[in-house]
Parts: C-alpha cells; sequence; structure tokens
C-alpha cells in the first residue's frame, strides 16, 4: 500500500518521500481513507503509531484546490490539549504542506494575542489550537467558525484530563452544525465515549 493508493495527490506523496516516509503506517493506511471519504472518525491510537498524520494528510488533500480562505475563517480546527503539542502538529503540517499553497497556524495562550488575531485576519487554512484560548478568541470576535467544516480532537483524553470539557462543548456549540468530526485518543475511557457521542456522530470506529 502507497501513499499514492490512498488518494493523495502528487505533491503530498513528494513532500512525503523528502522526509523518508516509505510507506503508511497502519492507522494511516486505515484513517485516510475514511478522512477523504468525509466521514465522523473515532479513533484510538498512541503516539508515535503516525497518528498526526492520518488526519492531516487527508484534510491537505481535500483542501488543496480551495480558493483563498477570507480573514478570521479558518477551513478545520484541531484542537490540542498542550501548547507543544499544537506546535508539532502545525510543524507536521508545514512540512507536508510544503508543494501546496495552504497555511497552517499553532495557536495557545500564555503568548500575546495581537500576532495570532493578525494572522487570522491575514487568514488560516488550518488551525491547530488550545481550547481556552481559541474560545477567547472566539468571545473576542477574532475568530469566525463560518467556514469551518473540519473538527478535530487530538489527544481527547488528555484534554478531558486538563478539565478542557466546558471549552470544548462550548466550542463545539458554536460551530456549524454540518462538519466532519474527528477524534483521537490513546484510551477510548467512558469519559472519552461520552465526549464522542456529543461531538462524534455515527463515527467510523479504528482501533490500532
Ligand atoms: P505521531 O504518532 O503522529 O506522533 O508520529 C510519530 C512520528 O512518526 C513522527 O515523527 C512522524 O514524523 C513519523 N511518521 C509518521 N508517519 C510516518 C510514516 N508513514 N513513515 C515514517 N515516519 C512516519
Amino acid at each position: 500500500m502507497s501513499f499514492a493508493a490512498l488518494g493523495l495527490r502528487e505533491s503530498i506523496v513528494t513532500a512525503l518521500t523528502e522526509l523518508g516516509y516509505a510507506q503508511p503506517t497502519p492507522i494511516q493506511q486505515q484513517a485516510i481513507p475514511v478522512v477523504l471519504a468525509g466521514k465522523n472518525l473515532l479513533a484510538a491510537a498512541q503516539t508515535g503509531t503516525g497518528k498526526t498524520a492520518s488526519f492531516v494528510l487527508p484534510l491537505l488533500e481535500r483542501f488543496a484546490d480551495c480558493d483563498k480562505i477570507r480573514p478570521k475563517r479558518v477551513r478545520a480546527i484541531i484542537l490540542t490539549p498542550t501548547r507543544e503539542l499544537a506546535v508539532q502538529v502545525h510543524d507536521n503540517i508545514s512540512n507536508y504542506a510544503k508543494h501546496l499553497n495552504l497555511t497552517s497556524m499553532a495557536m495557545y495562550g500564555g503568548v500575546a494575542e495581537a500576532p495570532q488575531k493578525q494572522r487570522l485576519i491575514e487568514g488560516v487554512d488550518i488551525l491547530v489550537a488550545t481550547p481556552g484560548r481559541l474560545l477567547d478568541m472566539y468571545t473576542q470576535r477574532a475568530i469566525r467558525f463560518d467556514e469551518t467544516s473540519v473538527l478535530v480532537l487530538d489527544e481527547a483524553d488528555r484534554m478531558l484530563d486538563m478539565g478542557f470539557i466546558e471549552a470544548i462543548n462550548k466550542i463545539i456549540e458554536r460551530l456549524p452544525e454540518e462538519r466532519q468530526n474527528l477524534l483521537f485518543s490513546a484510551t477510548l475511557s467512558n469519559q472519552v465515549r461520552a465526549l464522542a457521542r456529543t461531538a462524534v456522530i455515527d463515527p467510523v470506529e479504528i482501533e490500532i
């Protein structure tokens, strides 16, 4: 199984080859076709399995031919528990999107808001954010959700452990109802499944 056979275009496959990725990992083989088909996904996968690329690559494929995004809008929101993970996911996106015209941004608390607001005005295709700062930005009208068609909850178990459930629920309430939802978690505890019931309707389930 090759990345091209999974339905990814040449400009993405080239970037992966340059990074030394020879073939998709098991989670990538299973998740990429599901995400490309626009379905909801509930995936139990640990860090180190290649889970990040399993949701990033199909999103790049999907948005690659879109017109420029309007100011303050984003096409996809990836929620992460920490600043470190947000930066790491954003770095991965930048690498995979090297030959595409798509932009990504990491947004997190504890730093000045002004530069983040400026980036949003310039337009961001894929936003990787921690829940608290994203909700702050929304409340301040620095970001709008009307063109957001995908929500990814990455490391959902850790986000719940860190007490982000309220912020996550508020964000979900404000997103367009018509959207694709992907939830990744190391464990599928009862708490994670409860979140999945409201956030990810009728998902395809993958366990690695
Ligand atoms: P993750 O599970 O998303 O944290 O990824 C773990 C590591 O595997 C990261 O450093 C990725 O760059 C790398 N990686 C992801 N997919 C592949 C692949 N198909 N081949 C080789 N390395 C990969």
